[in-house]
């Protein structure tokens, strides 16, 4: 039994992006496209709860009371298909701070081992929004939680676009106070690590390198 806040984000516009991600059909054009969309749809989801402060605008007609975003915002993609979820975060927050984890994962073990990080300082006060799409092994997302929490980071909220059972225990085991954003939870992982069904190597499929 899982006791990790997993967030499943069940909008229709959600699900039928996810459906054309997962067609293997679906060529590395359409793939960057529809994975900007979702992304678009799930950072608003995770970030909901954002405090707003009151702030005041004339329109032509008069002034206008209304609300602007009242907290620091950090994204930190996991290299590399993290980076396919970051213009549609920064399309909705432009002036959202970026870190990078730089993750590779052994193609025959699925362990993953860091080669860059840089992260923004001041954390502590931050809103951290990790993306990093296929929630598989948890083996990438515990080693960059690990990151962003040794770097002080207590708001941290994973968005992703598949997750695996196995990937969301390992980051409850781990983390539990992380609040994971996902569409769906798949059946689970294959002999090699991969989800299933999934939709296969995000960043290959991303950026036509497979
Ligand atoms: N990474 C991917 O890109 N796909 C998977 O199925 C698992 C990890």
């Amino acid at each position: 039994m899982c006791s990790v806040p997993v967030h499943l984000v069940e909008h229709p516009l959600v699900q039928d992006t996810l459906l054309i991600l997962r067609n293997q059909d679906t060529e590395a054009a359409a793939f960057r496209r529809m994975a900007t969309r979702i992304s678009v749809l799930l950072a608003a989801e995770a970030l909901r709860d954002l405090p707003t402060v009151t702030s005041v605008v004339t329109t032509p007609m008069g002034d206008a009371e209304g609300r602007r975003i009242g907290a620091d915002v950090v994204v930190v993609p996991v290299l590399r298909s993290g980076l396919g979820m970051l213009d549609a975060v920064l399309e909705l927050l432009p002036s959202a701070r970026v870190g990078h984890i730089g993750l590779q994962r052994d193609e025959m073990t699925a362990v993953a081992s860091q080669y860059y990080a840089k992260l923004p300082h001041g954390l502590d006060r931050s809103y951290v929004l990790m993306i990093d799409p296929m929630l598989a092994t948890g083996g990438s997302a515990v080693a960059a939680l690990d990151l962003l929490a040794g770097a002080g980071a207590r708001d941290i909220r994973i968005l992703c676009i598949v997750a695996a059972p196995e990937g969301i225990a390992l980051v409850e085991r781990h983390f539990p106070d992380v609040r994971i954003f996902t569409p769906v939870i798949d059946h689970g992982l294959n002999d090699r690590k991969f989800i299933v069904p999934g939709l296969g190597d995000f960043g290959d499929r991303l950026y036509g390198t497979l």
